[in-house]
């Protein structure tokens, strides 16, 4: 092999055809919730990782890499977000992020599991960096489609951190037509939301049919991507606007919005990664062009593994 195997190994399963290894130095929790169940592995190349159902959620050496691309655009788009809904998000680092814009006055955070957000805070305050603890944020622990149906408040960005959709799942009900109906029915009349969308390059079909399913509520629909290396994959996010095209901001905007929000401590995103991450492909810009399949309440999109 050229190599000492060692001793305990974590295999995500990507597709039903490739397998990812990682070694594992120790495992710092494992346990069942009501709902999925979690792993917290200490990992020789990325720190500790979340899993949750087997799906890695989060490195602590690269996650600013996922959650300053599913945040930034998103509050940058908006003239002045000062109420944030996030939908997910339980290991509290989606939340920092939001929270770097000083314009941001209130941030709900509506998380099903309250397992996960204990191991977070626990375990992963590299995450979290304190996040839970900021004035500006209520955690509410319950089911975020429940929550967009029955909420009165309105709010200038909805971000939606969940575990992919699979069948039967517990994010299920978080990608559907209805559930975008009613994110949008929470949004103000300048509103937008974002949603983390599985990878385009290893479920294509099932990030298209997400990005057609967000365009079939919201007259703008953008997609963007970034390169996760703990996913082994490029990862994939949609937004959905009323108004505002994330993609339309020019690097010097981004560079003076940055400085106007007081946004600091970036460590992937900046000015010329904007463009970069809002350029797609030649075959994935076709791709999204093309009508897909609407997701459903009836027939949910759901990833084959
Ligand atoms: N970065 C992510 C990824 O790679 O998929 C997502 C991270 S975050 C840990 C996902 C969170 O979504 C979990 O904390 C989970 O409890 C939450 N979640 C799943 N289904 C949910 C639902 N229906 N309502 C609210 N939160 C949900």
């Amino acid at each position: 092999l050229g190599f000492k195997l060692g001793s305990k190994w974590f295999i995500e399963v990507q597709s039903p055809h490739s397998l990812q290894l990682y070694e594992v130095k120790r495992i710092l929790y494992s346990g069942r919730t009501k709902y999925q169940s979690i792993e917290l592995l200490e990992t020789y190349e990325y720190g500790k990782i979340l899993v949750l159902d087997g799906k890695i959620q989060s490195s602590t050496v690269d996650e600013h890499i996922y959650h300053e691309c599913l945040i930034h655009p998103a509050l940058l788009a908006h003239p002045k977000p000062e109420k944030v809904l996030l939908i997910g998000g339980g290991e509290g680092a989606a939340l920092r992020e939001i929270l770097k814009h000083k314009t941001v006055k209130r941030s709900v955070m509506v998380d099903l599991d309250e397992d996960v957000v204990k191991v977070s805070k626990e375990l992963l305050p590299e995450l979290h960096q304190g996040a839970f603890e900021d004035d500006r944020v209520e955690l509410i622990i319950g089911e975020g489609r429940k929550f967009v149906e029955t909420s009165s408040e309105r709010f200038d960005v909805v971000i939606i951190d969940a575990t992919d959709p699979v069948k039967r799942g517990p994010s299920a009900s978080l990608y559907t037509r209805e559930f975008y109906g009613n994110v949008d029915d929470v949004l103000t009349e300048e509103g937008l939301m974002v949603t983390q969308a599985t990878s385009p390059y290893h479920n294509r079909r099932q990030f298209s049919t997400i990005f057609s399913t967000v365009a079939s509520v919201f007259p703008v629909t953008r997609a963007h991507q970034v390169w996760v290396p703990v996913y082994n994959t490029v990862w994939g996010f949609v937004t959905g606007s009323k108004k505002h095209d994330p993609s339309s901001l020019s690097p010097s905007d981004v560079e003076r919005k940055l400085v106007e929000r007081g946004v600091r401590e970036l460590g992937f995103y900046n000015p010329r990664m904007h463009t970069v991450i809002f350029t797609l492909s030649k075959d994935l810009e076709e791709e999204l062009s093309k009508p897909a399949k609407i997701s459903t309440d009836a027939e949910p999109v759901a990833l084959p593994v």
